[in-house]
């Protein structure tokens, strides 16, 4: 698994959030009055990292950890005014057991999205809870023009909003040759077309270079907002392995 994160060349405080460890990969896109996004963000993932000491993880306990973060959030933004309207993105991915075999569980709330990477190609798992979404799905405006969108930033779900409104959840066996995924957040999927995640996903040799060279794009890209990836790779299993081996093996007679 690799990370990284960056202002943007705008915001003078990165509001976002991030846990890459062990089983699970979240992040988390704040925002709120006064700057407080970055706590929203932050209390998200401290629910999170708690339950890497619990042992295997299960859909109920991601669940639990999202309300819980709701609860945190509210609670902290009752105890000061200044605070008052904060709260944050949340989405990820993580290896939990379900029917007693590992599965993936993919979680979304608000604009942050998991991609699914074959290859080159960065599918988008997540749904976007945002109005340029609705604009998209109604026919208004293309994918590309919501990147641009002024509206592109205003999210229809989120944590910190009483009552809670339920996360997204996608649930579904790891794959015999390998997965990766990418959780990232809007400052990332506004300066990127996927097309442009996936060739960069595709040429990098490792996680951590894959989620470097990812935000250093964006922000390259005009930087316009925090911009965080998190990119999760899993090898392939022995048999993967084995024909992988073949694949790759010179064969016999190809020299002069
Ligand atoms: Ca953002």
């Amino acid at each position: 698994m690799g990370a990284a994160t960056h202002v943007g060349r705008v915001r003078r405080v990165n509001e976002d959030s991030f846990l890459a460890r062990d089983r699970l990969a979240v992040v988390a896109d704040g925002m709120g009055g006064h700057a407080c996004g970055d706590r929203a963000s932050a209390h998200t993932v401290d629910e999170f990292a708690g339950l890497l000491d619990r042992g295997p993880l299960r859909v109920e306990l991601i669940q639990g950890a999202i309300a819980a973060a709701n609860n945190a959030i509210l609670s902290d933004a009752a105890s000061d005014a200044e605070r008052a309207g904060m709260g944050t993105t949340v989405t990820g991915v993580a290896s939990v057991e379900h029917d007693g075999a590992p599965h993936w569980l993919v979680f979304n709330l608000g604009d942050s999205r998991v991609y699914r990477i074959t290859g080159t190609t960065a599918v988008q798992l997540t749904v976007d809870h945002s109005e340029v979404a609705e604009m998209i799905a109604l026919g208004q405006i293309t994918r590309d023009e919501a990147r641009r969108h002024p509206m592109r930033n205003i999210v229809t779900r989120s944590l910190g909003v009483d009552p809670l409104a339920p996360a997204d959840m996608w649930l579904f066996p790891p794959s015999p040759d390998g997965d990766s995924f990418l959780a990232c957040s809007d400052g990332l999927t506004n300066e990127l077309t996927d097309e442009v995640i996936g060739a960069i996903l595709g040429g990098a040799p490792t996680a951590r270079d894959a989620a470097a060279a990812l935000v250093a794009a964006a922000v390259d890209a005009g930087g316009r907002d925090n911009v965080t990836a998190v990119v999760v790779r899993t090898p392939h299993d022995s048999v993967a392995t084995v024909d992988e081996v073949d694949v790759n093996t010179t064969p016999r007679g190809s020299y002069r």
